[in-house]
């Protein structure tokens, strides 16, 4: 695409987010948004769960002359929704939307970074993260450091010239670290650099990055947006229109854009989540209770305990502490790998945020990329997604697989 068509085409597609986001007069409460964001009953039948827009190319009138859409990865009406809707729900000028939580991250530090760039990520930033910046980015010029965000001396200290961006991920995945997005912020801020957060965990309904002062938000929506398990996608939000415009090119351009029936399951999930985020609150309260006091449980890893290093941030700046709980069982692996295969209810499988709760033992799952770097994991670590099912049930399978263990 020319430069001149990209803001065109740029023009074109945040007018019809904006107009959308205008058109929508059904009040303001998050759940009320959370249904109806970026949904509006379709014009031609009235239908009120629009159609899947499944073409890959648009009719136009003539050379130049279309209806809005030309060609389904430059933009598309269900991923145009979309991106509505996620703008509404984190209170962004633009939303954006991705193959997958990892398209989104590549597209923003591909947008914000260039060779000989520095970047600050946490010390113990989600697996995927940190293999994307050490095996991808730094090969391609890009240098970073991997530093506890929660010690403002530790960020300072990592500070560098060329340092252009702090990407911060609160809480984190496995270790439920909580950051105060506030305070880095300040920090960056005054540097001159950008903050990125991964609200995965949080999502919007528990907490909004942007309010407290982060530049971009990224989704890995395959999580608690989509919430069943079944679909793919990654989510960006922010407010800064030039910023957007270069995510929106990388989107366009490196093209890793979601299908249309996975942009409508996203949708779909987004409609349940404050309901579902309620719950899995609740449960995961219930789970942690239950850790706490289990002898054969070493450490529990859970902002919603008073003993968790970060429950007052979190407390200040979430809603509630999220349906994640970590905990360690014994010592090395042996216990922690026996336990994740010994529960009835949760299900030994990677992924998370969705309706039905999972196990898993991150150091040889969903964190065996960082093996033997600065960021491995302990071997000791079990982490659950803490599901929707009756918490009763849910502490009795635990308890009974930790019962068998300890
Ligand atoms: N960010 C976090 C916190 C994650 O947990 C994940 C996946 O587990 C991702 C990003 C990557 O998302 P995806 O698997 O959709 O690419």
């Amino acid at each position: 695409m020319s430069q001149r068509k990209r803001r065109r085409f740029w023009r074109r597609s945040t007018g019809h987010m904006a107009a959308q986001r205008r058109q929508n007069p059904k009040g303001d409460g998050f759940e009320t948004r959370a249904v109806h964001a970026g949904v509006e009953p379709d014009p031609a039948t009235g239908a009120v769960v629009p159609p899947i827009s499944l073409a890959s190319t648009f009719l136009q009138d003539a050379v130049g002359a279309h209806r809005g859409y030309e060609y389904a990865r430059s933009a598309n009406p269900t991923r145009a929704a979309l991106e509505a809707c996620i703008a509404e729900l984190e209170e962004a000028a633009h939303g954006l939307a991705f193959g997958s939580g990892m398209a989104a991250e590549d597209a923003v530090l591909r947008a914000l970074l260039r060779p000989g760039d520095h970047v600050i990520i946490p010390a113990d930033a989600y697996g995927g993260t940190y293999r994307l910046v050490a095996e991808v980015y730094e090969p391609a010029g890009i240098t970073w450091s991997a530093v506890d965000l929660g010690d403002r001396d530790a960020v300072v200290g990592a500070w560098r010239d060329e340092t252009r961006v702090v990407w911060a991920e609160t809480p984190t995945n496995p270790l439920l670290s909580v950051v105060d997005i506030a305070a880095v912020a300040e920090v960056a801020h005054e540097r001159g650099a950008l903050v990125v957060v991964d609200n995965t965990f949080a999502t919007p309904y528990l907490q909004l990055p942007l309010r407290l002062g982060a530049d971009v938000v990224v989704h890995s929506s395959t999580k608690y947006l989509g919430g069943h398990s079944d679909v793919v996608g990654g989510l960006v939000a922010l407010g800064d229109d030039g910023l957007a415009e270069q995510m929106a090119f990388v989107q366009n351009a490196a093209g890793a854009v979601p299908g249309p029936f996975d942009c409508y399951l996203v949708l779909r999930g987004v409609k349940t989540l404050a309901v579902r985020m309620d719950r899995h609150c609740a449960n995961a309260r219930a789970v942690a209770a239950l850790l706490a006091e289990h002898p054969a449980v070493g450490r529990v890893l859970y902002p919603g305990l008073p003993s968790h290093p970060g429950h007052d941030v979190a407390r200040r700046q979430m809603q509630d502490f999220g349906g994640m709980v970590s905990f360690t069982v014994g010592e090395g692996e042996e216990a922690a790998i026996k336990l994740v295969a010994s529960t009835r209810l949760f299900a030994l499988a990677e992924s998370l945020g969705a309706v039905e709760s999972l196990i898993e033992h991150p150091a040889r799952m969903t964190h065996a990329s960082a093996a033997g770097s600065p960021l491995a994991v302990d071997p000791s670590l079990v982490r659950l997604s803490v599901g929707i099912e009756s918490a009763e049930d849910l502490v009795d399978d635990l308890r009974h697989a930790l019962d068998a263990v300890g």
